[in-house]
């Protein structure tokens, strides 16, 4: 018998506190390994980025001052596609939460059948701190910067935290003058007249919609008249909450970072996501209309049948799960419910729709817009949202089959639908050289 080889070690570079982001991850890819059979032995390589890149961005400020910004870009996998995943800038970004939300890009992309790896990129930075022509500056040099690595057949970045369609045609355009034409397909979530998909800002919202709606008829939850309470009122949750009122269920509670508010009648959605945009945020409409507000942490106790986590990552606790009465929870955000939560919505019999289906709407349709460019074709918006409908149910009843087979909760469902896609793939392909 030859000599067992040793298992690969840990990565130096990654965080060592348990609760990080990707920590988190490596638990879930654990949890996932007694469904890959064969397939096992390929799984390590989910568990180290292909590649990271870490750059340096200089920024000369308006004052003449020159700053420094961290910048970063992981390629998760490419064993299915070129990469594909948002850019984030916020002060908090690490390497560590970049790695995680690039292994989660591989493994949404897989789940919902995408021909993409998995990729992220972040600037630590404080957008809010900064001038238009600042964050110009900042977008144009880092897209330079990462532009070794990036490219429509290679690595395709997108909107995330604090970034949106203006920082996408800065990106657009600063690739194609460094590669001397114009290249639409390089970024997605473009303005629509830059190449953008239309259908795209609600995507991931509507998404959100449509698998909480098939998740909701398979455990017999009648949609009508079903309470909806909704943490973070933004592009996700915002869409979700009206796309949810308008089947006729009640959004009873809404919590964002101005505050929480409840309505046991419901709110009247549409008007308090127009004063949510125009004055920034759910305390402004309970002073408007006299709606209640609530201390924060009171938020999840609130009696409600779905719930839907569309604001931040690590939000559930198990300590919070104990108290959660929603009978079915909508991730709308990335990593809202920790490990051990999860662990306690089982016991409860509380379903978990996860993030890397639930939200994967966005992603969908950014396939479309990438299609749409190679193309130059572009598609109506009912086209779109009815191939989005069918991908999402495609997907959550794949998924929904095989969590029933194995007897196991979605997430861990998902992981393995997505798992084995990657890495039949991974074992396809073989080692090079
Ligand atoms: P957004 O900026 O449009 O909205 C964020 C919402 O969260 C706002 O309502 C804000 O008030 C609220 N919020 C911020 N801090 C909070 C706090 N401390 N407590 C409660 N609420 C708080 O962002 P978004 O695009 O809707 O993204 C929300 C989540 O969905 C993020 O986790 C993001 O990664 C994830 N996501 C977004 C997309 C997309 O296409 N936009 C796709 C997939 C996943």
């Amino acid at each position: 018998m030859p000599a067992k080889t040793p298992a690969s070690k840990p990565l130096s570079f990654a965080s060592t506190d348990a609760h990080s982001a990707w920590a988190i991850y490596l638990a879930q890819i654990d949890r996932v390994v007694p469904y890959l059979g064969h397939l096992a032995k390929w799984v390590d390589s989910l568990k180290r980025p292909k590649r990271s890149l870490i750059v340096d961005v200089p920024v000369e400020m308006d004052d003449g001052s020159i700053r420094h910004f961290e910048g970063f870009r992981v390629q998760h996998n490419l064993s299915r596609g070129p990469g594909k995943g948002g850019i984030r800038f916020h002060p908090d970004v690490s390497l560590d939460e970049v790695m995680a939300l690039s292994a989660w890009m591989t493994i949404k992309t897989a789940a919902v059948g995408l021909p993409f790896g998995g990729a992220k990129g972040g600037v630590r930075v404080d957008p809010s701190e900064l001038s238009t022509k600042e964050l110009e500056r900042l977008t144009r040099r880092y897209t330079s910067e990462i532009g070794i690595i990036i490219g429509p057949q290679r690595d395709i970045p997108a909107p995330d935290v604090n970034t949106n369609g203006q920082i996408m045609a800065w990106m657009m355009d600063t690739y194609s003058m460094n590669t001397g034409h114009t290249s639409t397909g390089v970024v997605t979530g473009k303005p629509v007249h830059l190449g953008g998909s239309l259908g795209r800002v609600k995507a991931t919202g509507r998404g959100v919609y449509v698998t909480g709606c098939e998740a909701a008829k398979r455990i017999g939850l009648e949609l009508k008249g079903a309470r909806v309470a909704v943490q973070g009122l933004g592009n996700v949750g915002g869409t979700a909450a009206e796309l949810f009122a308008s089947a006729g269920s009640l959004v009873v509670a809404v919590q964002d970072h101005t505050g929480t508010v409840v309505a046991p009648e419901g709110f009247d959605i549409v008007e308090a996501l127009a004063i949510v945009k125009r004055e920034g945020g759910i305390a402004s409409y309970a002073k408007k209309k006299g709606a209640q507000l609530i201390d924060n942490e009171k938020f999840w106790d609130v009696e409600t049948d779905i719930l839907i986590p569309a604001a931040l990552e690590g939000q559930i606790n198990a300590e919070r799960a104990k108290r959660i009465k929603a009978k079915l929870v909508l991730e709308g955000a990335n990593g809202p419910t920790l490990p051990e939560a999860d662990d306690v919505f089982e016991k409860r019999d509380i379903l978990v729709v996860p993030d890397v289906i639930c939200n994967a709407g966005g992603v969908t349709v950014s396939y479309f817009e990438w299609v749409q460019d190679f193309n130059s074709f572009y598609w109506t918006e009912d086209e779109i949202n009815v191939r989005l409908d069918k991908i999402m149910r495609d997907a959550l009843e794949h998924i929904w089959t095989t969590a029933s087979q194995h007897k196991i909760g979605l997430r861990t469902a998902t992981f393995a639908v997505a798992c084995e896609r990657i890495l039949m793939a991974r074992a396809e392909r073989g080692i090079y050289p």
